[in-house]
This record gives structure tokens, C-alpha cells and sequence, in this order.
């Protein structure tokens, strides 16, 4: 591939900083510090980048309002928050600001609403507010009767998981960072004040390293000291409803959090369709993450539940993505100055939202401990292809050709774009994240053949890998 040939030649060159670990917090994190003049490299052991965690969640961009009060991932998603609204249309990066309505479905539910509007206001949160019943039901005609109470959550929105993180790393790569993937970082040594990274590559000499290793950080940790947490991954696995759904919600639907989770959301998606997950669920294994009938069965009775027409629709797809959960609830970001390493672990279930906000931490700290670089300066914005169903698509432009993907009305000239460019697919899935290939009501079987074709031609590897592996569709 065209950024793996390029990137081998760089290795004998020492960088400023390397970035272990492609999901959106690296490439969040990359942006940030290529963005502020740093000479930039990021090691990706998969594919292609959003190969971990970043390859399924819920896709919505949180506003903190019920985060841990105070906490450094309170501070992390309200900066990146922010710095999304700030950039999103530079980018051409989507966003639909649907709000959320946090339901209580029980008197005892009911009875925990007044704190979590406390914690919204202590949160800065100030436009959180109760619903009344009458109000709940007439912006959400399909809910069921029995809710008790709700609160409006005006700034909760919805976002495309993949174009973003995706646009970060473009960016960063028009500011002179470099990318490789299938670079596992096998071991690491500390020689004559730079890191020697050994990869499944080759060798890369850095005078920093940034851990964002995700559902791997305590592991890749372990290269520079004992890793102080413990990654414990935490499945949730997801229903997506076919687009025809998505007129039964126009909020995002929130449960009742608990200590543990943000519990079963139910909604659309940017992309069209209807979402109803995660669940969550520890284990061991820290790469799969597998589907089982039972807990779909259970999510899509909650679903019906809440909004009994979902009965009639009919699924498009199942998934299921792993969070990055350690043993503390807040996110573990640490500078080791004296070993020139800074450690962004346990960013386990809001990192969509708050990469962009980790990302000017790291670089903060960068400057703190490290080397002054000031703030990060764009000035180059890549422009990104628009795949969100409420937006203009491609297949509405003049000239754009055939389609290649019916399901979800993706046109040739999409993919071949997916395929060149600074940061072409790396692997099927990165394809099917770049264009929606695949994703629609018939999963891949009508185009699959086709993108396969096109995806070999252009010299894509698809040995060895699943042909289509999913993520939120
Ligand atoms: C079910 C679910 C729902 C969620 N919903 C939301 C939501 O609605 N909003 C929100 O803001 N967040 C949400 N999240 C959280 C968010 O998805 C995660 O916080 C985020 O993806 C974590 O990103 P990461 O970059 O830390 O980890 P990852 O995405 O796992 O990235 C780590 C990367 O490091 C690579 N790697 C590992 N070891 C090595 C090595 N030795 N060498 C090289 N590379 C290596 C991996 O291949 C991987 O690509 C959700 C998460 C899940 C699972």
C-alpha cells in the first residue's frame, strides 16, 4: 500500500513522538500532535486504522452531563465535545442534533432523575431539564405508555464514528505524520535517549511514545513499566433496525445509567437506521467480539418494550464492539517524563466524544514535560466524503456513475476513492467504514463480489480477513 511503502522508508529517521494504536483516540491524539509541528508517526497493528474499539459503538457525540463530576473524562469529552462542533463543517464531517430523552421506567427510576439533573448542572450541563409526560409523548408518538418520567437532554447528538476518526488522521497526515499499519509494536528499548520500537515492520526510533493501545494498553504498557491498571474488556452488542425504524425515534433514547453503564439506548443512527444496545458484558478475550442469540433476543425485547412497533421491523444487522475498561472508572492519562512515554488508557465507553479533548491533554502534557510546541495550528483541511443518510450523498451529485452498493446507494467512484489517497482502505472492513459497502439491509451479498473485485484490483489484501466484518451500521 502507498502510505506502507512510503512510511518504510522513514524508520531509520528518529520521530518527535510515535502514537501506539490506531482507534479514534490515536488518531485523535496523531492530529493534535502533528497538527502542532511534531514529526509524527502512528503504528496500527491492523489493517487498517478503528481496527479495535473504534470499530463499533453507539455514535453519539455526549454532552458529559452524567459524567463522573470533576473527572478527567468529564474534562475530555467536554473539550472534545466542543472542539467537534468547532471543526466538524471545516472537515465536512456530519452531525445530527437529534437531543436525548432520558426515561424513567420505573417509580424507582423516577426517583433518581433529580440527581442526575443535579450532576448535569454541576457538569455545566445547565440546559438539562424534566419533561413533562403530555411533552414526552408528543415528540415521541411511539413510546410506550408507561413511562414515568424524562429529562431533556438538548446537546446530545449523533455522529459518523468513522469518517471522523478518519479525518483526523487525514489531517494529520497533510501535516506531515506518517501512518503504518499492520505494525504490531512487538517490544520497545530505551537507547541513547530514544525509544526503539521493534514492529512487525521493522524497527521505528522515537523520542516519545504515546500509549493508546485500548483493549491492548496494560500489555503495550508493560514495554516501559508494570502496567498500573488492567484492561478488562467490556462487550456490548447491538441490534440495528432497518431504515424504515428510524421514524419511530427522533430522540436518542437514554435509560437510566448505572454505576456501571450508560445501559440500552435506543437510536437512529446517522447512517438511517435504528440501534437498540449495548449490552455489556466482561471478558477475557480481548480481540473478539462475538454475537449470541440470547442477549440479542433480550435487547430486542427491551426495544419493543420501550417502543412497541419495533416488533413489526425487521434487523439489518447485529454487532458487538469491546470497551477499553480498566479496574478505575476514570480515564488513566499519564506523562512519564523520565521515560519519555505518556500512557492514555481505560478509555472505555466515551472516547468517540472526548478523542478530540484527549487529544489537546496529550499535547499538553507534551509541552508540559516534553518539548514546547504550543498549540495545534491546522491549516490543511481535508474535505470528507459525506455518508450520512441525512446529508447529500454522492449518488445524488451530477456524474456519479453507477452504483455498486443498492443497499445503501454507494456509487463506484466512492470506492475508488476509498481506494487511493493519502490513507487508501487498508483491509475490507476500512472500505466497508469508508463507503457503507456492504452495510445495508442485504449485508453484502448482492455487491460483495464486486467490491472484492474492485478491492483486489487495487491491490487491497483480503486474505485472511472476515470479507465483510461489521461495526455500527
Ligand atoms: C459498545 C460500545 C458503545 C460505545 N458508545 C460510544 C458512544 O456512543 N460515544 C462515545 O463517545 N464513545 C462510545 N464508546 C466508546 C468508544 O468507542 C471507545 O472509548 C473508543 O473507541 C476507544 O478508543 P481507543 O482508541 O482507546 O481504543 P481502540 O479503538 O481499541 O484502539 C486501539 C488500537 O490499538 C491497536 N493496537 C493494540 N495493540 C497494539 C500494538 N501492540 N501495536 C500496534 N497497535 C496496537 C488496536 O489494533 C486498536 O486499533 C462505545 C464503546 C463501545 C464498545
Amino acid at each position: 500500500m502507498q502510505a506502507h511503502s512510503q512510511n518504510a522508508q522513514r524508520t531509520k529517521e528518529a520521530y518527535d513522538v510515535t502514537v501506539i494504536g490506531g482507534g479514534v483516540v490515536g488518531c485523535a491524539v496523531l492530529r493534535a500532535l502533528a497538527c502542532a509541528g511534531l514529526s509524527a508517526c502512528l503504528l496500527e497493528k491492523g489493517g487498517d486504522i478503528l481496527s479495535g474499539a473504534s470499530k463499533g459503538n453507539s455514535a453519539i457525540l455526549h454532552t458529559a452531563f452524567d459524567a463522573p463530576v470533576g473527572s478527567l473524562e468529564w474534562q475530555c469529552m467536554q473539550a472534545g465535545y466542543q472542539e467537534y462542533l468547532q471543526i466538524h463543517e471545516a472537515l465536512n464531517l456530519p452531525l445530527l442534533k437529534t437531543g436525548a430523552l432520558l426515561i424513567a421506567w420505573s417509580d424507582e427510576e423516577a426517583q433518581k432523575l433529580p440527581d442526575i439533573l443535579h450532576k448535569a448542572h454541576q457538569n455545566r450541563v445547565t440546559d438539562v431539564a424534566p419533561v413533562p409526560l403530555e411533552q414526552l409523548h408528543a415528540q415521541e408518538p411511539h413510546l410506550a405508555a408507561h413511562a414515568k418520567a424524562a429529562l431533556h437532554v438538548p446537546g446530545e447528538y449523533l455522529i459518523d464514528p468513522w469518517s471522523a476518526p478518519l479525518a483526523y488522521t487525514l489531517q494529520a497526515i497533510a501535516h506531515g505524520a506518517e501512518v503504518m499499519r499492520r505494525a504490531e509494536v512487538l517490544s520497545g528499548e530505551r537507547v541513547d535517549g530514544h525509544w526503539h520500537l521493534q514492529t512487525s515492520q521493522g524497527m521505528v526510533r522515537t523520542r516519545l511514545v504515546v500509549n493508546c493501545a485500548g483493549n491492548y494498553g496494560d500489555l503495550v504498557e508493560a514495554i516501559c513499566r508494570p502496567s498500573p491498571f488492567a484492561i478488562t474488556p467490556r462487550k456490548g452488542q447491538f441490534v440495528v433496525y432497518d431504515k424504515t425504524a428510524s421514524r419511530l425515534a427522533s430522540h436518542i433514547l437514554l435509560p437510566v445509567p448505572n454505576d456501571r453503564t450508560k445501559g440500552v439506548v435506543i437510536t437512529r443512527t446517522i447512517f438511517g437506521n435504528l440501534l437498540v444496545g449495548p449490552t455489556a458484558e466482561d471478558q477475557q478475550d480481548r480481540t473478539t467480539a462475538a454475537i449470541d442469540e440470547a442477549a440479542l433476543q433480550s435487547l430486542h425485547q427491551a426495544g419493543v418494550r420501550m417502543l412497541p412497533a419495533l416488533a413489526q421491523e425487521p434487523v439489518t444487522a447485529t454487532y458487538a464492539g469491546l470497551r477499553p475498561a480498566s479496574q478505575f472508572k476514570d480515564y488513566q492519562i499519564e506523562a512519564l517524563p523520565t521515560e519519555h512515554w505518556i500512557t492514555v488508557g481505560g478509555i472505555r465507553s466515551t472516547g468517540l466524544t472526548a478523542s478530540l479533548g484527549i487529544g489537546q491533554h496529550v499535547l499538553g502534557l507534551v509541552n508540559q514535560h516534553f518539548q514546547a510546541t504550543g498549540e495545534t495550528r491546522p491549516t490543511h483541511w481535508p474535505h470528507m466524503p459525506v455518508l450520512s443518510d441525512y446529508h447529500p450523498r454522492d449518488f445524488q451529485c451530477k456524474g456519479s456513475g453507477p452504483l455498486v452498493c443498492h443497499c445503501e446507494s454507494v456509487t463506484r467512484r466512492e470506492i475508488e476513492a476509498a481506494l487511493e489517497g493519502p490513507l487508501p482502505a487498508g483491509d475490507l472492513g476500512g472500505l466497508k467504514r469508508r463507503t457503507r459497502a456492504g452495510m445495508g439491509r442485504c449485508q453484502g451479498f448482492y455487491c460483495q463480489a464486486n467490491v472484492v473485485e474492485m478491492a483486489t484490483q487495487a491491490g487491497l489484501r483480503v486474505d485472511g480477513i472476515d470479507a465483510m466484518p461489521g461495526g455500527n451500521a
